[in-house]
């Protein structure tokens, strides 16, 4: 065999996982259909992504500490709102939490990328082919043999699926995958603003959708600086991507209610359909799925990454565990223990925030008024504010030890 595994798709996903394997001997050829350099800008992907503390540790863990150091920015403190009107809740780490910690770190997904390309071009234990496609991917008894357009053929025990919501290499294994559409698009910005953020997520809900303000690192020149994430109905998502800069600012400040006082944004505005898709299996012979491939959720928490990444510390642990004691890495057993210890996170993760989504969406003054009893009752309840903050930090369930910050 080339190599301990074949992985296709180097996003944001694929790529840890190559690199959390490359950090503990074990070996990969990373596949990716696009020029890796060329998603890299801003223009390819504008987005800025919350990165879980839990996340963050295993980041460490695989060496992009300096990265988040220089390019990232904690966040101590969420501010949850039913619109602007009502009292919100407040999660803050430094004041009532008592563990201390940001509860994550908010960084542009053009500065992860490129963290995660430098590191994997310079892993001998990477072997990169980008841009590149497989045409073939035989997953036969004996391993996996995968042909590339160039007639490159790799051969490893196992191949990952890492390639993204619409995934070739799942749909062609022939796993179903339940979905559907939220009538809703997530428009996307980056504003500067007057007041400072205090290292405050504000995430206020309307009957839309929810409008999220997330505190970024100052600009060059050192104005306050947020990202933007704004879900419309989707028949308003056209006439609100059209809005030049100034109206689109008027419009941000109107829905914070004034609290970063006057805006101006800094980024041409982008959009994202929103859906929901669950793969009815994480395995097949010799695959496995992960990330977007295995499950997408609404962004309304911030958490779809974030599970990707949680799938990454769990299949590195599993896989550095068998390639120890000598196993095959693509056995069912190996395998299984993956999808065990993954699925029902993902399962009741996707649950909550298509049920906060709905929750949110309801129109009237009777669902308003439950909405902003809920929210009180938290702000009353330490113990359950504790709770929610280690959901946010990704600090609960069967944790994997490299988000921990423990050796494998
Ligand atoms: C508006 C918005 C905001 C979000 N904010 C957050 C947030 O704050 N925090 C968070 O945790 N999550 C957030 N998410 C979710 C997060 O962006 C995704 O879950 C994450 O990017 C998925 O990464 P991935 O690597 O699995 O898939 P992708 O990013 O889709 O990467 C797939 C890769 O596979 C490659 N590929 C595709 N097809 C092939 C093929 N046939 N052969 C080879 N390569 C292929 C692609 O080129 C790509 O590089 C947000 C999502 C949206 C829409």
């Amino acid at each position: 065999m080339d190599r301990d595994v074949i992985i296709i798709g180097g996003g944001l996903v694929g790529m840890t996982l190559a690199l959390a394997l490359a950090t503990h001997g074990v070996t990969s050829a990373m596949v990716d259909a696009a020029d890796l350099d060329a998603t890299l800008t801003a223009a390819f992907d504008g987005r800025a992504s919350a990165i879980a503390s839990a996340s963050a540790t295993m980041f460490r863990a695989i060496g992009l500490g300096p990265l988040l150091d220089e390019r990232s920015c904690p966040i101590h403190r969420i501010r949850v709102s039913d619109g602007v009107a009502a009292r919100p809740l407040v999660f803050d780490a430094l004041a009532t939490d008592g563990v201390g910690g940001a509860l994550g770190f908010m960084i542009e997904n053009r500065h992860l990328r490129a963290g995660l390309l430098a590191a994997g071009r310079s892993a001998p234990e990477i072997a990169l082919h980008a841009p590149a496609t497989a045409v073939s991917i035989d997953r036969g008894a004996a391993g996996v043999t995968v042909t590339l357009g160039d007639g490159t053929i790799l051969t490893a025990p196992l191949v990952v699926a890492a390639d993204g919501r619409r995934s070739k290499v799942r749909d062609a294994a022939g796993i179903a995958v339940a979905r559907w559409s939220y009538p809703q698009t997530a428009i996307v910005t980056m504003i500067e603003h007057a007041r400072p953020h205090d290292h405050t997520a504000f995430e206020l809900f309307y009957p839309t959708g929810p409008f999220a303000i997330l505190p970024m690192l100052p600009s060059e020149g050192g104005a306050n600086r947020s990202a933007i994430v704004w879900t419309v109905d989707n028949p308003a998502a056209p006439g609100t991507l059209k809005l030049g800069p100034r109206a689109l600012a008027a419009e941000i400040e109107k829905r914070s209610g004034g609290v970063l006082g006057g805006v101006s944004v800094i980024a041409p505005a982008a959009s994202y359909p929103l859906g929901y898709h669950h793969a009815a299996s994480y395995v097949a012979d010799r695959l496995v799925l992960v990330g977007d491939a295995a499950h997408g959720i609404h962004p309304i928490a911030g958490q779809g990454l974030n599970m990707g990444l949680r799938d990454v510390a769990a299949l590195a642990e599993v896989l550095v565990d068998a390639a120890r004691l000598g196993l095959d890495l693509g056995a069912p057993a190996v395998t299984a223990r993956y999808s065990a210890w993954r699925r029902l996170d993902n399962s009741m993760v996707g649950a909550v925030t298509d049920g906060l989504n709905r929750l949110f969406a309801l129109p009237g003054a009777v669902p308003a008024a439950a909405r902003r009893l809920g929210l009180a009752a938290v702000e009353r309840l330490p113990a359950l504010k504790r709770r929610f903050m280690a959901e946010a930090r990704g600090e609960t369930g069967d944790r994997p030890k490299l988000l921990v910050g423990e050796a494998l």
